[in-house]
Formats: C-alpha cells, sequence, structure tokens
C-alpha cells in the first residue's frame, strides 16, 4: 500500500511508545498504518491528504458514517453540561427504551462500556440464573477479550481437532486449562454437531452464546434449522440462548436474531448504539435480568463500571439510532444487495476463485469459489491471504478502505455511486491481478 510520509513519521514516534507500535491489534498496517486526519459522511482523511470511501467505519461501528451531523449536535450540546456523573441521566431512560421498543427479546436493559463488556456480563448474568458454570460457543467466532468466549476464536487447522469432535483451543499462552474444561465447543451450521455436544454436556451449560452470523467466522447465513434446533437445544435443557449482536443489530431494525427467527433469553449490544462513542449494553428477558437487581439489596449478580450509561454515550447513540428508521435500513438493504450482486457478476464473468458472502449492510470476501460453510471453510490457504492482501492493497491505493479478513460495512451516507466505485474496484482488480487468480 502506497503510505504517505507524516503515516510512517507518525508511526515511528509511535513505535516507541507502544509495543507494536499501536493500542489494537486489528490495526490494519501494510506495512505502516494510515494515520487519519479527519471522516465526513463515507470518507476518510489521511494525515497525508488521501481521501478513502471507508468500508471499515471502525470496524462496523458508524452506521452514519463520520461526524454525523446529529450526533455532533447532540455530543455539543452534553459536552457543555457535564460528560459524567455518579447519578443517572434522563438519557440513559431514553436510549433504554428505544432498545426495548426495537428489539423483540428485550424487556430489560443494562448499560456497559464495549462489546467486551456486555458479553462478560451476559455469560455472568445466565450463570447466575441458571447456577451453572459451562458455556458452549462457536468455532471461530469472535466476542470479546473475555476469557471464556476466547477459547477456539483462533482455532487453527493444526489445533482444533476432529471436524466432529472440535477442540478447545488456547487463545493466548498460559490461557488457564480450568477456562478450556468450562468452554464446550461448536460449529456453526452443524446440527448434528450440536446435538452430540448436547448429549454430553447438556445439564452443565448455562448458556450458548451464538452470534447470528458470526463475522471473523465468515459472515456466512445460518441455516435455519441451525437456528431452530440451538433454539430447542436450549429450552429442551434449561440453557439460556445469548445472542451477540454487537456487530450484527445493524442488520435490521428489530436487530440479528429478529431477522433470522432467533428468540434469545440475552442480546449483547455495542458499536452502533453508541453513535460512535464508547458502548455495550445487555438486555433480555425480565426474569433474567432480574439478576442484576440490586433493588433489595445485594443482587444475585453486582454489576458497575465508572463510565457505565455516561451521557455522552447515551446521547450520541440516541441521535443515531433515532436516525436509523426503516428507511434508513432499506437504503442499506438495497446499497448491499448492489454492492454484493456486482461483486458476485464480476467474479463469474472472470471466473474468479472468490466469492462473497454478507447481508444487509455488511460484506465479507473469501479466497475461495465455493460459498464456505463454517469457520474451518474459510482458514485461509497461503496463496488465499497474499490474493486478499492484494485485494486490500488495490482497493487501498485506489481510494478505498476494505478490511483484511474482516466484514466490510456500508453506512447510510453511502449512495449507488459509491456502491458501483466499490465495484467497479473490484473489477478492476480482477481484470489486472489474473496472474495471481491463476495461481
Ligand atoms: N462481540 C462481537 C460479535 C463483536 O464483533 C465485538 C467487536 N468486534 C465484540 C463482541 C467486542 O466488542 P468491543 O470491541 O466493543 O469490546
Amino acid at each position: 500500500m502506497r503510505v504517505g510520509q507524516k503515516s510512517k513519521d507518525n508511526f515511528d514516534r509511535a513505535s516507541l511508545v507502544f509495543p507494536d507500535g499501536t493500542s489494537r491489534v486489528t490495526i490494519e498496517r501494510d506495512p505502516t498504518p494510515l494515520y487519519i486526519d479527519r471522516g465526513i459522511g463515507s470518507y476518510l482523511f489521511d494525515v497525508d491528504g488521501r481521501r478513502f470511501v471507508d468500508l471499515n467505519c471502525n470496524f462496523t461501528t458508524l452506521i452514519h458514517g463520520h461526524a454525523f451531523a446529529p450526533v455532533v449536535e447532540a455530543l455539543t450540546r452534553q459536552i457543555q453540561r457535564g460528560s459524567c456523573f455518579a447519578n443517572p441521566t434522563e438519557s440513559e431512560i431514553e436510549l433504554a427504551e428505544l432498545l426495548c421498543g426495537r428489539i423483540p427479546a428485550i424487556e430489560r436493559v443494562r448499560f456497559v462500556n464495549t462489546g467486551t463488556e456486555a458479553v462478560l456480563f451476559a455469560i455472568k448474568a445466565a450463570r447466575a440464573f441458571t447456577g451453572r458454570s459451562k458455556i458452549a460457543k462457536l468455532e471461530g467466532a469472535y466476542h470479546g477479550a473475555y476469557d471464556w468466549v476466547e477459547v477456539s476464536q483462533a482455532a487453527t487447522p493444526d489445533n482444533w481437532g476432529d471436524p466432529m469432535e472440535p477442540k478447545s483451543t488456547a487463545f493466548y499462552r498460559g490461557m488457564p486449562a480450568s477456562v478450556l474444561d468450562e468452554v464446550v465447543v461448536l460449529r456453526f451450521n452443524d446440527v448434528e454437531g450440536l446435538r452430540r455436544v448436547m448429549s454430553l454436556h447438556a445439564a452443565d451449560l448455562a448458556a450458548i452464546i451464538v452470534d447470528p452470523m458470526p463475522s471473523r467466522g465468515g459472515l456466512i447465513a445460518p441455516k435455519p434449522e441451525f437456528i431452530a434446533a440451538v433454539q430447542e437445544a436450549a429450552r429442551a435443557n434449561g440453557i439460556l440462548v445469548i445472542s451477540d449482536e454487537v456487530l450484527n443489530l445493524r442488520q435490521s431494525f428489530h436487530g440479528a436474531s429478529a431477522r433470522y427467527g432467533l428468540v434469545p433469553d440475552l442480546v449483547t449490544m455495542g458499536k452502533i448504539i453508541g453513535g460512535g462513542l464508547p458502548i455495550g449494553a445487555v438486555g433480555g428477558r425480565e426474569d433474567v435480568m432480574k439478576v442484576f437487581d440490586g433493588s433489595a439489596g445485594r443482587p444475585l449478580l453486582p454489576q458497575g463500571g465508572t463510565f457505565s450509561a455516561n451521557p455522552l454515550s447515551m446521547t450520541a447513540g440516541l441521535a443515531a439510532m433515532r436516525h436509523l428508521d426503516h428507511v434508513a435500513f432499506a437504503h442499506l438493504e438495497t446499497l448491499g444487495d448492489f454492492v454484493r450482486d456486482g461483486i458476485g457478476r464480476a467474479i463469474s464473468i472472470w471466473d474468479a476463485p472468490l466469492c462473497v458472502t454478507g447481508a444487509a449492510s455488511l460484506f465479507r470476501l473469501h479466497p475461495r469459489a465455493q460459498a464456505p460453510n463454517d469457520y474451518r471453510d474459510i482458514y485461509p490457504t497461503a496463496a488465499g491471504a497474499t490474493l486478499m492482501k492484494q485485494l486490500t492493497r488495490f482497493f487501498a491505493d485506489n481510494g478505498i478502505i476494505l478490511p483484511y479478513g474482516a466484514s466490510a460495512a456500508l453506512s447510510t451516507p453511502m449512495t449507488r455511486a459509491d456502491g458501483q466505485f466499490i465495484v467497479d474496484a473490484f473489477a478492476g482488480f480482477l481484470d489486472r491481478h489474473q496472474n495471481l487468480l491463476d495461481a
């Protein structure tokens, strides 16, 4: 990627104060990151003055793009009135009312500061409610940085084990063996596997945590029979279903579980509901959410947080979510179909060994011709990884930020012309990289 001099200079400075020059492992670098000066609408501008269409949107957070005027206005008003208090504000009630009104599975909600924290508290809530400690999760699915959900998040062909019996694999050296023992791993869309796991572990499970379309797992559509099997297994065995919609809440006005027919007991949220500010939330059934109820003394599950429900995140989230109406979702759905169809057409014209997955405002490209079924199918070969690196680089050099190994996100300010620009860039890549495609 052509990286400008100012970005390079910044990275040199940053390398003296951060262990790898950055503050998060997910920062893309090729070979150094692009440093951003500002974002406006669907565009990013780097410190060297170049403009990019932003398909990262801070890992799918900015559904209205950058510096969305209603969010800027709401934040400007709020910051002059104070940024955080030890008391509640009306803004938290309004955002909670919006979520309870929109997401069918949510009767009560609790705000935290990140998606990681939302997942962490949902799992603890399920444990407190059921009195059990184990959880089941999908291989390759990302749910943030809580140890138990990190299990098998980065499983590799060397350690993931038999396709019929996926192993619980450690995420980092020194991960406690007791954590691995507490997590049962499922494969996405594998109904048989789910039944087998249930026959062995059902009585010990507090929760099955699923992302209806796991992004890091490939952004692959769930089979209705898999969703139904998760639901049935949980109901039959007193296990709670946690739908992790930190990323996929953006799939419809009513969220992702509603779109795919899942009826979870708890839902975790983050990203879009904060309008670009840090946020997380866990919501769900009233009786389950009662574990957080401290009105009569110490609750089953005490939960706090210095910045939880801070009015900046609340007002930014409210402004963003209120503008995310049915018209906005219809626009994103149409644009998503347009981009995925255009990319799909280009793939068939060039007969390229690539495919596209996703739904609504999300899409992901894979270096394989056949549609993937689960995480194991998208594990890249060396040639596949090179192809994707070249694709990301080509996009950046042509003014588009395409996330590498993650989902691309469209935003409401994007137009049909932006969609065409993305499709044309993709076709341009195929045209110019015949050698890589044949490799
Ligand atoms: N769950 C899912 C499905 C996510 O995509 C993410 C973040 N990408 C998280 C949890 C963690 O959220 P955060 O980065 O806000 O901690």
